[in-house]
């Protein structure tokens, strides 16, 4: 009796000395998620993935929000004699120019004018532009000679803002870039003491067309707002003041220009989606608006940037060493590992980079709730590794997809 006592608990203890040898399981789909990971609850209602303030680049998300790229390209319309518009020397100055300039802009975000007395943040925007060269390595700047389509209106008979033909003669990479066009206001309207010929822009889908005196050689900087408030418009973006623009850090009002409007009573928006002679703050709901639009899979938004979260960076992971929740969805290109006293919850879509993988150390805690784990770039990771004493939870309905080891089950 005894001995068999002993030779049990013998026994026992090589079981529990091989565990402990045992460094770490692999968590790389579905069925080792429910093998090697606790459900601790059942579906819940959730609508956090849908929030627009679910994608605000607030601080404690920044390790999941790597800054977006914009690819933009620019077409400059002329008449045949290249009276109206830029030449192509002085376009590539005025490009870089507008670009370095709006991107300095987005970059400064200021504090919100309205309402007064707010404390809505002013976030890092998390987004920039940059000038998109063509397949053939050409600079992204074209020049069109066409009396056709080388006059804008945006009011009159000739009412051409919202027309398309211009955008369906001249767009290039229209997949994967938004074209700007930069088009005269016609020399009669600009005559006219009746039309007022401003700067003035539309957003058409992916395209944008800008409409001014390009003639007067005005410098690049005075355009920067004009785009980013076209751009905002292309990234889903409203206008701020009325009610329903789906966000409600932007306060209604008046919309008044300057201060000199005295409808305004000296309260003067300054949002880049209102019209103000300011234009220079975004809030956390419209960044949230935006990178919400890039997070959606085959977005049009999405088509435009620059796919950066395909790029593997092996050696920079992202260390979780707090609780952090990631109530959106996301996409980054780095490893993560959650560490010792870390508890790192995901809600919504996750994509890992090629090769990549999450690490759960002993005393850290993944907790998936309702989440979907895969690789958006066609691409395959490498899955959850959890190293003993290291704890994946999961709630609901979980997915792990796009893994190596799902792809040699196939
Ligand atoms: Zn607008």
């Amino acid at each position: 009796m005894k001995k068999t006592v002993l030779v049990t608990v013998a026994f026992l203890m090589l079981l529990l000395s091989c565990n402990r040898q045992a460094s770490r399981v692999m968590i790389t789909d579905d069925q080792s998620l429910t093998t090697y990971a606790a459900k601790i609850g059942d579906e819940e209602i959730q609508s956090e993935c849908n929030e627009s303030l679910s994608y605000a680049p607030y601080d404690d998300q920044i390790a999941f929000m790597d800054e977006r790229v914009i690819r933009l390209n620019f077409h400059f319309l002329d008449n045949e004699a290249r009276e109206l518009n830029l030449t192509p020397e002085e376009s590539r100055k005025f490009v870089y120019h507008l670009v370095e300039n709006a991107n300095n802009r987005l970059g400064r975000n200021f504090k919100m004018n309205l309402p007064i007395g707010n404390d809505t943040p002013n976030l890092n925007p998390r987004y920039k532009y940059i000038v998109q060269a063509t397949p053939e390595g050409k600079r992204g700047i074209f020049h069109h000679y066409d009396e056709e389509h080388c006059h804008f209106f945006n009011k009159g008979n000739r009412q051409n803002n919202y027309d398309r033909d211009v955008i369906k003669k001249y767009a290039v990479q229209q997949d994967s870039v938004c074209n700007v066009f930069i088009i005269p206001q016609h020399p009669d309207s600009v005559a006219s003491k009746t039309y007022s010929a401003h700067d003035t822009g539309i957003a058409l889908g992916k395209a944008i067309k800008l409409g001014g005196i390009w003639s007067d050689r005005r410098p690049a900087w005075q355009y920067g707002t004009l785009l980013n408030h076209e751009v905002g418009h292309v990234l889903g973006l409203s206008h701020a003041w009325y009610k329903n623009d789906g966000c409600e850090d932007t306060p209604t009002h008046k919309n008044c220009y300057s201060k000199h409007d005295l409808r305004c009573n000296g309260e003067i928006s300054n949002n880049m989606m209102d019209y103000n002679n300011s234009q220079m703050a975004i809030t956390p709901c419209q960044l949230g608006r935006i990178h919400q639009r890039i997070s959606k899979l085959r977005s049009l938004q999405r088509e435009i940037t620059v796919a950066d979260w395909c790029n593997y960076k092996p050696n920079d992971p992202i260390l979780i060493s707090q609780t952090l929740i990631v109530p959106g969805a996301r996409d980054v290109n780095r490893d993560i590992i959650v560490e010792a006293g870390g508890i790192l919850k995901l809600q919504c879509r996750l994509s890992m980079a090629a090769s990549s993988s999450i690490t759960v150390n002993k005393g850290g805690v993944l907790v998936l709730d309702q989440a979907q784990l895969h690789n958006a770039c066609d691409d395959l990771w490498d899955g959850i590794h959890v190293m003993e004493g290291g704890t994946v939870q999961y709630i609901g309905e979980v997915t792990i997809e796009d893994t190596y080891a799902t792809k040699m089950d196939q």
